[in-house]
């Protein structure tokens, strides 16, 4: 029999190779869903130029890898030369969480949580994908290498993915996944006894 106390929150893991325009999607989500909450990645990479102070938590290697050591990241990975790690999160009553991460991270998720929702986004064409790194101020050779490394992200991702979203219409693609979060959020609460 099951209590209040197993209704945790459900995960939701948006993922894709960089430019694929997770960010875009989560943006509108969260203004459309007020029972989402974000959870706010550490890494170590420096803040790029014009980026808000809180898309990250912006830490030395050291502090990073304090936090490591200490167990206190869901999952984490070396991206290039940096570091991303989502902390364990303490998610407020009632809502359920949101990471913006990987590929590699969104198989961690998946081994300890099972019931993770995993939604992969994939770019219109490697074009767009190109276009939206350069417009956010990725340098050329940056770019060249996160588009070497998408295909073998995009393929890994399929298999992971309970959904598989293209954006090139953003307004649909965030309704699509808008419908799969409430379809997966009932499963959830149901198989939980989560009260109504
Ligand atoms: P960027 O440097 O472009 O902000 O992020 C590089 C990549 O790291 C992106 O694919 C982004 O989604 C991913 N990322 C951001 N935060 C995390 C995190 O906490 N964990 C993992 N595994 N990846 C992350």
């Amino acid at each position: 029999m099951s209590t209040a106390e197993d209704c945790r929150p459900l995960t939701i893991v948006i993922s894709g190779a960089g430019g694929a325009g997770k960010g875009a999607i989560v943006d509108s989500l969260l203004k459309r869903d007020p029972r989402l909450w974000l959870s706010r990645s550490w890494t170590t990479r420096p803040r790029r130029r014009g980026e808000s102070p809180e898309a990250y938590r912006f830490v030395t290697p050291e502090e990073f890898e304090e936090r490591l050591r200490a167990g206190g990241f869901l999952e984490w990975n070396q991206f290039f030369e940096h570091r991303y790690g989502t902390p364990r999160p303490d998610v407020p009553e009632g809502m359920d969480v949101v990471l913006e991460i990987d590929v590699q991270g969104a198989i961690q998720v998946r081994q300890v949580d099972p019931e993770a929702a995993v939604i992969l986004v994939l770019p219109p064409s490697r074009e767009e994908q190109r276009r939206r790194m350069a417009h956010r101020g990725d340098d050329d050779t940056h770019i060249a290498k996160r588009l070497a490394k998408s295909d073998a992200e995009e393929s890994l991702g399929m298999e992971l993915a309970d959904l598989v979203v293209i954006n090139d219409d953003l307004d649909r693609a965030v309704t699509e996944v808008q419908a799969f979060i409430e379809d997966r959020r009932e499963r959830h609460r149901r198989d939980a006894g989560c009260p109504d």
